[in-house]
């Protein structure tokens, strides 16, 4: 067996292969699925560095920037909420995955061989094309979809637009995998293709010569962004753009594309940026008279109204002009800055929450959640310029000190890489190992139970816990201390396993 440790560091090569799907198979496939890597979540700061180069380069050429600050923060904000689900629970995208491969897989293909992986790569792009598909074209689906249509900027950052809620449709598309792909081999592909689409999220990028005959290119995802009647329902590729030319759905880039819902959101607030267009189905599904009417308010395209064909009407769609002016925010430049600034900050702290979450209560994780709903909140309200943002403002920062003094912040502890004493309070856990990454790695081999792990260092003792599985290897990150200052001068005691570092 693979030590999963070692699989789960990314290097830096290895970092910018995954954003563009130049993996190998016998560097990305795992026997279990608790060896995949979450590359997505190891991807942030490639997602912030090729974003600096996408700025750098916009500006060497054109003088400008590829976007405005009030949309990107507003698409980097639904980037981060359609995250934190993952903090509670594992992906409904694999947790159904798993259930059908356990109980009804026809199949097992071997997870190590290329060809399982190379299949697997084909069938998951395929998979997503059809989800894609339906994504615009049933109208519950788009509900969830438009969040990544609202940016009327096209760059890097509109990538990072996703949905909360889109992933409760797609799983249904990925299923008819689970029958013979082992969950391993699709959680690598899962990932990799949603990290491929990354890139081609930008206007810096022309056209790539015979690269557009197969791959989804940066052209071809500008045609699937636009809202020129040539543009919509075009281009559903993830990967590899030879769906959309074997279905009939492609369209090649021609007239200027201008971005957007073709009923533009005009707002920056994260949450009607999610949830919007779901009560507009639902004021729509009881203003529509009839069972079947209401059913196809549904089912049916986003255009379509009683008496129209299901994917609605193309003269429907408002004709673009060239004229059309991108809603901004009229906040002033000052509380754009102070808002970049609150971002910034949020940011490094719902990292922290993701790489700390083995450690923390779950009281902590909820109002750590809570706190980030907040901030964005905030900052959504403050580019909208809405008579209560100040008032929601305030409040946050009284939040914020809040929870700073009930402990439920990251205390400003200093690093504890010098020589410590660990102390596991039970029989049934061994500790293997600390990384540099402060984490310990334990084996629990009985039951689930909660896990504490005492910390000697420096004549202070500091107290983690963690939930563990059984049998199942579990990283404790220690980067943050549970423990209440009476902690600080007892002495560890008891069963003790030793480990220096
Ligand atoms: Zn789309
Ligand atoms: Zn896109």
């Amino acid at each position: 067996m693979k030590n999963p440790e070692a699989q789960q560091d990314v290097s830096v090569s290895q970092g910018i292969r995954i954003m563009f799907y130049m993996m190998k198979p016998n560097e990305t496939s795992f026997r279990t699925l608790e060896e995949v890597p979450d590359y997505v979540k190891k991807a942030t700061p490639f997602f912030i560095s090729l974003m600096l180069l996408e700025l750098a380069v916009s500006w060497i050429r054109k003088g400008k920037p590829p976007g405005r600050v009030d949309d990107s923060l507003t698409s980097m904000s639904a980037g981060i909420l359609s995250r934190l689900p993952r903090l509670f629970s594992r992906s409904i995208e694999l947790t159904s995955y798993v259930y059908i491969w356990e109980n009804y897989r026809l199949i097992g293909l071997p997870w190590d061989s290329p060809w399982t992986w190379y299949l697997t790569f084909l069938a998951v792009d395929f998979g997503y094309y059809w989800f894609h598909r339906m994504a615009h074209e049933v109208n519950i689906m788009w509900a969830g979809h438009q969040t990544h249509h609202s940016s009327e900027d096209y760059n890097l950052s509109t990538a990072l637009r996703q949905s909360v809620f889109q992933v409760y449709t797609s799983w249904i598309f990925y299923s008819p995998l689970a029958l013979f792909i082992p969950p391993s081999v699709y959680a690598v592909h899962l990932q990799f293709n949603l990290l491929y689409q990354f890139w081609i999220h930008t206007e810096v990028i022309g056209n790539l010569g015979p690269l557009e005959l197969i791959l989804n290119t940066p052209s071809h995802h500008r045609v699937h962004h636009g809202r020129n009647r040539y543009c919509i329902d075009k281009n559903y590729a993830g990967t590899l753009i030879i769906w959309d030319r074997i279905f009939g759905t492609f369209e090649a880039e021609s007239e200027k594309v201008v971005y957007g819902l073709t009923h533009p959101i005009n707002t920056f607030e994260p949450f009607k940026v999610q949830f919007h267009y779901l009560i507009y189905i639902w004021t729509t599904f009881w203003a529509t008279p009839g069972f079947f009417n209401k059913f196809s308010v549904i089912f049916k395209g986003p255009g379509w109204s009683p008496g129209k064909p299901r994917l609605g009407l193309s003269e429907d769609i408002p004709e673009v002009t060239g004229k059309e002016v991108p809603f901004s925010s009229l906040a002033s430049q000052l509380i754009k800055i102070y808002a970049v600034v609150q971002f910034a900050l949020l940011l490094a702290f719902y990292e922290d929450t993701f790489a700390d979450k083995a450690a923390l209560s779950q009281v902590t994780l909820l109002l750590r959640v809570c706190f980030i709903l907040l901030t964005l909140t905030s900052i959504g309200l403050l580019l909208d310029q809405r008579p209560k943002a100040a008032l929601v403002e305030t409040l946050r920062c009284l939040v914020f000190l809040t929870l700073w003094r009930f402990g439920h912040l990251k205390p400003f502890i200093p690093s504890l890489s010098l020589a410590f004493e660990v102390d596991v309070n039970s029989n049934t856990c061994s500790l293997h190992s600390h990384t540099v990454q402060n984490t310990f790695l334990i084996t629990n081999k009985s039951h689930s139970f909660t896990q504490s792990v005492r910390i000697l260092k420096n004549g202070h003792v500091y107290t983690l816990k963690g939930k563990t599985e059984a049998g199942a290897d579990q990283s404790l990150a220690y980067g943050l201390s549970l423990s209440p200052p009476a902690f600080q001068s007892s002495s560890p005691r008891g069963d003790r396993k030793r480990s220096k570092a």
